[in-house]
């Protein structure tokens, strides 16, 4: 058996990817090493997300659900915690080669994301240590932070959304490095209009705690101040793991994959869409990821079937 496409990753990228390869009745695998849904699933599914056409607002983790439900309900192949690792030749077609098997397609699109990416840590004493008992990376259930002393870091859209979900069930506060947001300004006016305290000029020195998180030591202009904090959640960005890339045997600019317009690799057959590719303008949002995998699917229908319209 051989498959028509072969999608690695299902984020937003892949999971539309996989749709539009559907519509053109393309025989398509969708592959991810964890779970589907990309970092909507993983990262943040209770955030809510107010910028994808068509949802005045919707939550990350409900917006993967639709997602995963529309590329498997047209006929997607979806296999998770299956993960690829090399992309041979193989007698005129591709081979993709996981840890559990290897299948052979006529074409590929990479649209890995961030790759296995895990949240960045602050690097402070005592965070490490408090992993799990009082220091997150993601939202925990909010019925826990109810009426607690919640402390938020970071300035981008991430750390403000979190702490604007939370502002109403807790006392809050948001500690940022700068005086100004990296955050869209809609985000930014809603937290100023919040009652979330905003710490700003600030770092977070030490967690402190003795089976939790008990404070929280803050500088601000070179003056410390230990703050009784009950849990603290941290969104500074992610880091990535090592991204397997050399497997794809593609073309990369500063560890992402290069692609022209139509998102061709270097590698014949071979496509790419999403946070993992690279090229001027590159703006990281899911409905840029979306219209790329748009493209994506459709140069890799001309490849594979050579319609008489695309000569
Ligand atoms: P981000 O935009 O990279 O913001 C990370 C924040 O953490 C920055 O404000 C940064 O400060 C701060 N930071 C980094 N390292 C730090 C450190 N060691 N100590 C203290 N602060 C530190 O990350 P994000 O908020 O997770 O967003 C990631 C991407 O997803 C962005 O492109 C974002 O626009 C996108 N996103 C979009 C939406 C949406 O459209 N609704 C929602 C969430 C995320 P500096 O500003 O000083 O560098």
């Amino acid at each position: 058996m051989i498959y028509d496409l072969i999608i690695i990753g299902a984020g937003p990228a892949g999971l539309t990817a996989g749709i539009y390869a559907s519509t053109r009745k393309l025989k398509t695998l969708i592959l991810d090493a964890t779970e589907a849904g990309g970092q909507l699933a993983s990262l943040y599914p209770e955030k809510g997300i107010d910028n994808y056409p068509g949802y005045i607002m919707t939550d990350a983790g409900q917006l993967a659900a639709h997602l995963i439900n529309h590329a498997t309900s047209m006929g997607c192949e979806l296999h998770e915690g299956e993960r690829a690792t090399e992309l041979k030749d193989f007698s005129g077609h591709l081979q993709m080669v996981t840890d559990r098997a290897s299948y052979e397609t006529k074409a590929v699109i990479i649209a890995t994301g961030m790759g296995l990416f895990k949240p960045k840590r602050i690097g402070c004493p005592g965070e490490l240590e408090f992993e799990g008992r009082g220091v997150y990376y993601k939202l925990p259930d909010r019925e826990t932070l109810k009426n607690k002393r919640i402390m938020f870091v970071g300035g981008g859209n991430s750390a403000l959304e979190m702490a604007l979900l939370v502002c109403d069930q807790a006392e809050t506060c948001l500690v940022h490095r700068r005086d100004t947001y990296r955050a869209d300004e809609a985000i930014v006016e809603k937290v100023q209009g919040s009652k979330i305290e905003q710490i700003l000029s600030s770092q977070v020195v030490e967690i402190r705690g003795t089976d939790h998180v008990t404070s929280v030591v803050v500088k601000t202009n070179g003056k410390l101040e230990e703050r009784p904090i009950d849990a603290i959640i941290v969104n500074i960005g992610t880091a990535s793991e090592a991204l397997d890339m050399e497997g794809w045997g593609v073309e990369l600019e500063d560890g992402l994959i290069k692609v022209d317009t139509d998102m061709c690799t270097s590698r014949r057959g071979v496509f790419a869409c999403g946070d993992v590719v690279a090229y001027k303008g590159k703006y990281k949002q899911i409905v840029v990821a979306c219209g790329e995998a748009a493209i994506a699917s459709n140069s890799a229908y001309k490849y594979i079937k050579e319609p008489y319209w695309a000569k």
